[in-house]
């Protein structure tokens, strides 16, 4: 008898988890988009190609230190806009904030409603010409492909929403509510001069939005093993960006006669420690409903592992614990990447400091961050203290008319991918909007393959005139048909 108690103990759990992901499949709606697309003659698009390709020769990249900015080259990419967008430059009103930052507003015909807000960013991280078939700078458009720094992230999503503006301008079009369009001059370098003063400028003039919509996740192919569909993932929220200084203070002097350990391999045990050990998984909300909605559609076990993480939770942990690019999901991560000890081989410095960046799940505050690392070292002589940090992010909600309309033209566009929401691990200007509206979203509307993705902030970034297309007929979609209020 005991045993038999034992085989219920163990087997229950597992059979409602098998009956619950059969119910959950076979009650399953085949996804279809409410809303038809808007499409787009090939030649718009090769034309907005030939755009992307001239913006992408203006080496408008940016730097931590602004100084170093070669503002010319905004001038230049601004010139090229107006020259190529000529009904948006005039037809819309110019907002001055800041220095090269381009802010448009395009009033609607009903005022009632709130206004939407299209976000995307002029600056580009540098390149080096190693590696890069063609270089990074020079227009080049070859098979298919607009090719450069910066035709990918995120000079692409720039051209495609002026592209839609000029499109529906030249058309006459109208539309119901007023959209304002932000490109920022330093996204790559957290917006001080760009995303924080546009920002500010809404919250003087108290200008809310609908929603806020910027770079993103995008439709993955080839998302998970057995999965036939395309996911498209929509940033939800980002996690936080923190860097901490570790240093550790001991009796320095001369390297014949060490006090073991020194200071630097005091610093190198603490930061060990915090790498090896680390922070607690939390499988947070977005997540949660990306593994859910995956769950719905993914083949059996991983349906049955996805749909039931009230039973699987511990498996997922170690799972994604072991992979690095699953694991900033489920954690606030931490990776030291610069140290600093003697400046002379045989000279014992009593000092030595280290910068840990960590990357903050949206639950979690600075202050655990530093309470965590100083109870892990546990050790006097090495101290914790914070350096830059960035905003908390909020998670926006995805019950939303704004989120469901984007999900819809997400699914018309992109012909029926599963929509899910998810955290973005990598920081944007979005995080600054999040004042402004409730309901912030990060999506590049582009189909893209792991490999391809790989190319951002690396060598050969390029994007396809067949996604520049795409992202447009996104854009068309989302201000045409809007049905929502
Ligand atoms: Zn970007």
């Amino acid at each position: 008898m005991p045993l038999l108690i034992i085989a219920i103990i163990v087997f229950s759990p597992l059979l409602v988890a098998l009956l619950r992901t059969l119910v959950l499949k076979v009650n399953l709606k085949p996804q279809k988009s409410p809303l038809q697309a808007e499409r787009i003659e090939n030649a718009l698009a090769k034309s907005a190609g030939k755009t992307l390709a001239k913006a992408v020769s203006f080496k408008t990249v940016s730097y931590p230190n602004y100084n170093q900015t070669d503002i010319k080259a905004f001038d230049d990419l601004a010139n090229h806009l107006k020259d190529s967008y000529p009904l948006m430059h005039s037809k819309l009103e110019k907002i001055e904030i800041g220095y090269s930052n381009l802010v448009f507003k395009w009033e609607g015909e009903n005022r009632e409603l709130k206004p939407a807000l299209f976000l995307a960013h002029q600056d580009v991280v540098p390149a080096n010409e190693d590696g890069w078939i063609y270089p990074p700078f020079d227009s080049t458009i070859r098979d298919g492909f607009v090719w450069g720094r910066g035709s990918f992230d995120l000079k692409g999503q720039m051209i495609a929403i002026c592209e839609t503006v000029e499109t529906l301008l030249s058309q006459n079009f109208k539309p119901k509510r007023s959209y304002y369009i932000a490109f920022g001059c330093d996204e790559e370098v957290r917006g001080k001069f760009g995303a924080k003063l546009i920002c500010a400028y809404f919250l003087e003039n108290e200008i809310t939005f609908e929603y806020v919509l910027d770079e993103g996740g995008v439709v993955g192919k080839n998302f998970l093993p057995g999965l036939k569909e395309n996911v498209a993932v929509i940033g939800v929220a980002e996690k936080g960006d923190l860097n901490i200084k570790i240093k550790c203070t001991k009796e320095g002097g001369h390297s014949s006669a060490p006090k073991n350990p020194t200071p630097i391999a005091t610093l190198g045990k603490a930061l060990y420690n915090l790498e090896k050990r680390k922070m607690r998984a939390h499988i947070c909300k977005p997540i949660k409903e990306m593994l859910h909605t995956l769950g719905l559609y993914a083949p059996f076990p991983l349906a049955f592992v996805f749909l039931n993480l009230w039973l699987t939770k511990p498996l997922i942990n170690l799972v994604f614990s072991k992979n690095s690019t699953l694991n900033p999901l489920i954690r606030t991560t931490v990776a030291a990447t610069m140290a600093k000890g003697s400046e002379a081989s045989n000279v014992i410095d009593p000092t030595a400091s280290a910068i840990l960046n960590v990357r903050l799940l949206p639950s979690q505050s600075s202050q655990e961050v530093l309470l965590w690392a100083k109870k892990r070292i546990n050790d006097d002589s090495v101290t914790v203290e914070p350096l830059s940090d960035t905003r908390r992010s909020r998670i926006s909600p995805t019950d939303t008319p704004s989120f469901n309309f984007i999900k819809s033209s997400v699914e018309a566009v992109f012909e029926n991918p599963i929509v899910v929401p998810y955290v973005m691990i990598g920081g944007t200007d979005a995080i600054w909007y999040e004042q402004v509206s409730d309901c912030v979203y990060r999506f590049s509307p582009t189909l893209m393959s792991g490999e391809e993705l790989k190319r951002i902030h690396n060598a050969n970034e390029r994007l396809s005139i067949e996604n520049l297309k795409r992202a447009i007929e996104f854009y068309l979609t989302l201000i045409k048909r809007e049905v929502f209020v």
